[in-house]
This record gives structure tokens, sequence and C-alpha cells, in this order.
């Protein structure tokens, strides 16, 4: 295979002191010549055949076509195993943490991974998986899992990662909406002291389905499992079977690498799909640039495989540029809440990526027990998922960077396959609460958002949109193109609609309000969710609020808020004046709750972030149109949540 990336130098990382020259001047090259650039930076990965064309897109409704290095082939997975044999075969490729602190981490180097990946790649091949098949994968944070995501771009098979954690109605609707040929699974998954049996869930998942796959499956806990012989076979025994090397397949830059259903936050889940080229760029420079990756470093990103973040910064990003990248199977607060320092400490973790659900469950949790670990390996800190509120920023900095590591707040979605408005270390000056500015290549623009026209100068606020496109971006929803189309460029024609509102301050600087849906506007004034939800948080008495409107007579939106308090705080109708006037001080009058509803649980995805649009049914008392629910975390919360909702007098 032709080794291109020796020959020309990779990104730009500066070193402190900060230089925001290098952004501006690399920012401007890549707007000014998107073509030159990308061609490359391109050249970061290694091609089979080098691509001629670097980009073909239209963004105009109804002809979206989005390509990039179309006529370029290459295999994924060699690109993130086989092209570092020579240099690094024996260095950690991923570094295994299991949910049980005393169960033995586990190191496996690049070589290892080779024959693993090779050995499970002839395994799909004998259970007659080809080229543009979909293996769905229902496994936990296990090795297993990377290794099967490599395999199958190996072979040139599409997988779907499925979370673990969801149901086997889910996992149903998963395997059917992509037509998958095999599910791999494994026959239990600890998590938190506890297993779930994923194997069962797969019986059951598949009882109902309309599709009838093959089952693999991985011996993780040694439990007993239901068996169905014809359909059912465990990796290790096929492994056995076939042989070592599987030689990497000539895939098409276009030809998709996974579908990735995302987490349902505002409706169904869209099943987004991403192809080879352009996808492995952007994940592979932006782990580098935006954690500020260094050869030797210990990269830990907390997020479960089953979400994009786990699929570009546990598996594609680290390993195509030859990382080391931590696995772990368990959750923040088994044994205990100080299970996140504990392996920082364990395995000198350089960079540490988490969302802020995360940050603030560890907040509540006191600043004691982060002082047991010495976290003095830590570099880079980053956040995802949800705006960060600054008080969990300024904790995040102050008591795990303990004000030395840069934190990268980065803004992106499923359907961007990776960052795109977000701080670079060395290059970009943080404010807690901001994304900052556009990655390289990224144009964002703010629109007004009734009219769709463009917001210009600074401070702007309205509807983000991103004016063209960028090699990660989804190409389109599986089996639906004209749904891709319809969710993200009919309603602002000739750019990509992202579904997030953002105000854009004086210094350009990128603020994130939450999904559009969520902005409200309370007598002509519009206020977006998490500025209200920041202020509650701010009282020392809340450990997390989220904020909707609900129709008012008179203001035409009134601000309900589902506050949950600290442990062991008294929630009396004196502690709710004293959050609204908290509020009215720390924003002004306007943002002043008009309802509190004390709430022992908010309503979650199973990737941890708060479901407002089920919060706004409850607060327009429709409980009756919750919509899919079918990616809550915890059902039950919704219920008390229900039966408690404010009179709204
Ligand atoms: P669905 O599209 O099915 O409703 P989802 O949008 O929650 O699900 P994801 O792609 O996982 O699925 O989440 C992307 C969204 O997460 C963004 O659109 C944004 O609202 C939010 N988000 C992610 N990172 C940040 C961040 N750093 N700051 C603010 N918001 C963020
Ligand atoms: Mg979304």
């Amino acid at each position: 295979m032709e080794t291109l990336s020796s020959t020309v130098p990779g990104p730009v990382i500066s070193s402190q002191p900060l230089d925001r020259a290098v952004y501006d001047a690399t920012y401007k090259a890549s707007i000014d010549d998107p073509d030159t650039f990308w061609a490359d930076h391109a050249r970061r990965i290694d091609w089979i055949v080098p691509f001629k064309t670097v980009r073909s897109v239209n963004f105009h409704y109804p002809d979206v076509a989005i390509e990039w290095f179309a006529d370029g082939t290459l295999n994924v997975s060699a690109n993130c195993i086989d092209r570092h044999l020579a240099e690094r075969g024996d260095q950690t490729a991923i570094l295994f943490e299991p949910d049980s602190p005393d169960e033995a981490a586990q190191a496996i180097t690049y070589r290892d991974l080779h024959g693993r990946v090779c050995r499970f790649a002839n395994v799909l091949k004998a259970l007659g998986v080809t080229r543009g098949d979909r293996v769905v994968l229902y496994l936990p944070m296990i090795p297993e899992a990377a290794v099967a995501m490599l395999a199958c771009a190996r072979i040139g098979a599409i997988h779907s990662v499925v979370f673990a954690g969801f149901s086997p109605d889910a996992l149903a609707n998963r395997v059917d909406d992509c037509g998958a040929k095999v599910v791999v699974t494994a026959d239990g998954a600890p998590r938190g002291g506890r297993v779930t049996n994923l194997k069962d869930n797969v019986n059951r998942a598949l009882n109902h389905a309309a599709v009838d796959p093959q089952v693999l499956v991985v011996k993780r806990t040694g439990q007993q499992v239901a068996w169905y012989e014809g359909r059912d076979h465990w990796l290790h025994e096929m492994e056995a079977t076939v042989p070592a090397d599987c030689p990497p397949e000539e895939i098409g830059a276009e030809d998709p690498l996974f579908i990735l259903y995302t987490s349902g936050s505002t409706g169904k889940p869209k099943g987004v799909v991403h192809t080879s080229g352009g996808y492995l760029v952007w994940a592979s420079i932006t782990h580098e640039t935006v954690f500020d990756y260094r050869q030797g470093d210990v990269f830990w990103c907390t997020a479960d495989v089953g979400w994009v973040t786990g699929h570009s910064y546990i598996v594609y990003g680290p390993l195509a540029n030859g990382a080391t990248t931590l696995m772990f199977e368990g959750v923040p607060t088994y044994p205990d809440a100080g299970r996140f320092w504990a392996v920082c400490e364990k395995h000198g973790v350089n960079q540490f990526y988490t969302a802020p659900t995360a940050i603030r469950a560890l907040m509540g949790q006191g600043e004691e027990i982060v002082a047991k670990y010495d976290l003095s390996s830590l570099r880079i800190l980053g956040t995802v998922g949800e705006p960060i509120n600054p008080e969990a920023w300024n904790w995040y900095d102050r008591v795990i960077g303990t004000g030395r590591c840069p934190i990268v707040d980065t803004w992106w979605q499923t359907e961007t396959g990776g960052h795109l408005i977000t701080p670079i270390p060395g290059q970009i000056e943080t404010k807690p609460g901001s994304a900052t500015l556009p990655f390289y290549g990224v144009r964002p623009v703010v629109l007004e958002p009734s009219t769709g026209a463009l917001v210009e100068g600074n401070p702007a606020e309205g509807v983000l949109c991103i004016a063209d496109s960028w090699p990660g971006q989804m190409r389109t929803v599986w089996g639906d193109h004209q749904r891709f189309m319809d969710t993200y460029f009919q309603q602002y024609p000739g750019t990509y609609f992202t579904g997030d509102g953002c105000r854009r301050d004086e210094d350009g600087y990128y603020w994130i309000t939450g999904r559009v849906d969520d902005v409200i506007n309370v007598s002509g004034h519009r206020m977006g969710t998490a500025e209200v939800e920041s202020a509650l948080v701010a009282h020392e008495k809340v450990a997390e609020a989220a904020v909707v409107g609900f129709p008012h007579p008179i203001k035409g939106q009134g601000i309900y808020a589902y506050v949950t308090l600290m442990q062991g705080v008294e929630p009396t109708d004196a502690l709710r004046k004293e959050l609204s006037d908290f509020v009215r001080a720390e924003i002004g009058p306007i943002a002043k709750p008009d309802l509190i509803q004390w709430a022992p649980g908010l309503p979650k995805t199973r990737s941890g972030k708060i479901m407002r649009r089920i919060l706004r049914k409850i607060a327009e008392d429709a409980p009756g149109e919750l919509g899919d629910t079918s990616t809550l975390a915890d059902p039950a919360v919704v219920d008390d949540l229900v039966s408690h909702r404010m009179n709204r007098g």
C-alpha cells in the first residue's frame, strides 16, 4: 500500500504559549482554498488509489449530494492498524480497564490488534458477510467492540453499533431498519457491579424482528445463555477454525463505513450514514489537533462506543493516529465516585474527555474524593454532549485540571462525524461555557430563525447552520435520503441546519444555547434554555435543572423549571422564591421562572442528555403526547414528574 503520510506534515500543533495567529492563518487557508487545504490534509491517512477530486458538494434542496475524495480508495482498518505495525507494533493500541477494579487491565498492542481483527474478519466472512452487508454490534465496552468495528471495516461490511443499555425493542428496531445479516453480542455485560444479560436481550429482540440475522457471541462473563442451534455461534469457537490473516479490502472513499442512530433527544432516531475516506480524515485530524495528542500519550474518552463520540474518539481517530486509547467498561460511580480519577492515576491518562452530565454528577460528590488521586498526568480536558454551564466548567478547570489543563468544549453531532466548533489548545483562548471558534474548514452561519436571513456582525443570535461541507459530514439517512434532505436542508436553503440555537459574542465566539425547539419566547424576548439552567445550577443548593417553555396567556410563553436539589436540601416554597430571585438577579427579570417543580430525577437519554421535549409536554399538561421514549434511560422518572406537575393556576 502506498504511503504518502510521511511526506506531508501533519496538522499544526502549537505548543504553549497561546498563539492565536496560528489558528487564524490555518483557518483562513482552509476557507480560502478548501480544495488545496483538504488535498494536503487528507494525506494524513494512507490511500490505496490516491484521490484526484477533493470534493463534490450540492447543499441545495432537493438535490443534496455530498462527496469527498470520491475517486480515491483506502481501507480504514489498515489505516488504524497495519500502517502502524512497522514503527509501533509493540505499542499499546487499546488499554482496557474492566468494570471491576479487581480484574486486571489489558494492554493490547497494535500487533495483537492486527491478529484479533484479522481473525474476527475471517469469522464474519465465514458467516457469509460480504462488502456492503450490515452487522449490528450490541456489545459491552470491551476490546471486542473495537475489534468488531475494525473487522467490518477490513472487509467493507457496514457496522451499526447499538448501545448495550438499549432494550430488546430498541435493538429490534435498529436490526430491522438496517437489515442486519449478523448481530454480534456477548453473554453478559458487567457494568457498575451488575450484569446485563445481553444475549437474552438479543434473543428477545430477534423473536419479533422482521429480519433473521446470525448471532455471534463473545464470551465475557461465562454465564448461562439460551442457545439457538444453527443461528448462534461462539466467537472463540469460530476463531479457532479460520485463517489468521485477512488482507484488507480496497474500499471506495464514499462507501459507507457505518450507520449510527442518533440519541433521540428530539424525536425518532435517525440512521446516520458515514462513509470511509472523509470520515477518517476528520476523526484523525480533529483527534490530534483538538486534544493536542502527541505520540506516547494515553488518551481516554469515557463515552460508550454506542455513541458517535466512542466511534470517533475511542476507535477511529485515536487508532488512525497510532495512539494509545483507553476503553473503560464501567461507570463513574463504581465502586465509588472516585473511579474516573482512580483510572486516570492508574494509567497516567494525558487527555480526558467526558460529558457535562458526568462532570455535574461528580461535582455533587465534593472535592475530597478527587484530592485522593494524583491527576498530574492530565494535560487536556474535554467535554461534549450538551452545553456545559460555567459553574461545571470552572469546577472541571479548578478541581480536575488545577488550572493548568486547557478545556476543550467540543460542539458537534452524530451527523458531523467529529468536532465542528471547539477550542484548539495553544491556539484559541477559552471562555467558560463557550465552544469558541470553528475548526479548520468549518463555516458556521447564524440565521434569523423565522426568515432564514443571515445575521451578520457581532454579537449575533439565531439558529446555527453550516454554510459548506466538511469531510466528516454524514452523507444520508440510511434508506431514506428524503428524510436526510428534509431534516437538514429544507428549512434554511443552501445550508446544513444543525437544529441548535446559538449566540456569537463580540469576539466571534460561539455559545450554543440548546436546541432551537428549546428556545423560549417570553414577552418577545428569545431565550435559550441553557442560560436559565446555568443560572439555576449556579445556586449552591441546586444539583441540576432543566427549563422549558409553556403557554402563558400574557407573556406568550412562561418559564417552567424542573430542579433537582443537592443531596439533603429541603424543598420548600421559600427555596422556590429564593431560586426565582436568584435567576432574576443573575440574568434579569425576564428570565425569572414562573413555575419551579422539584424533580428527584430528570428524563435523560441513555447518553445522558436531558429530553426537554418530554418536559415540555408535561409542562403543557399533555402527558399523552410524549412521543418516542424508547431511548430514555429511566422511564419511571417521567411518571413521577407527571404526577407532580405544578398547577399553572
Ligand atoms: P437526536 O438528533 O436524535 O435528537 P441528539 O441530537 O441528542 O439526538 P447527538 O448527535 O448525540 O444526538 O447530539 C448532538 C447534539 O448534542 C447537538 O446538536 C447539541 O445540541 C448537543 N451538543 C453536543 N456537544 C455540545 C457542546 N459542546 N455544547 C453544546 N451542545 C452540545
Ligand atoms: Mg440531533
